[in-house]
């Protein structure tokens, strides 16, 4: 803690824009957002915010070729077949 209202020289006072209080810039840190914030304010940026999703697997383990088509005519199915 700093005395307020003396002229420190290179160390002017900044208001912090989460709190809103006055305070100087030597109590002051730069945040992952690039806002500069008073020490009680900083915080570090949250890890899930680095998590990359994982490309799913989506084909299943055994594949084959798809047959050719096979075409019947008429006769090729008779009530006896059935
Ligand atoms: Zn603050």
């Amino acid at each position: 803690m700093t005395v307020q209202g003396v002229y420190i020289p290179g160390d002017n006072y900044f208001l912090c824009p989460v709190c809103g209080f006055k305070k100087r810039v030597s109590e002051g840190r730069r945040r992952w957002d690039n806002e500069f914030v008073c020490v009680n304010d900083w915080e570090p940026r949250h890890p899930q915010e680095f998590v990359r999703g994982r490309a799913d697997k989506m084909l299943p383990a055994i594949t084959r070729p798809e047959p050719a088509d096979v075409f019947i005519d008429v006769g090729d199915v008779t009530p006896e077949d059935l």
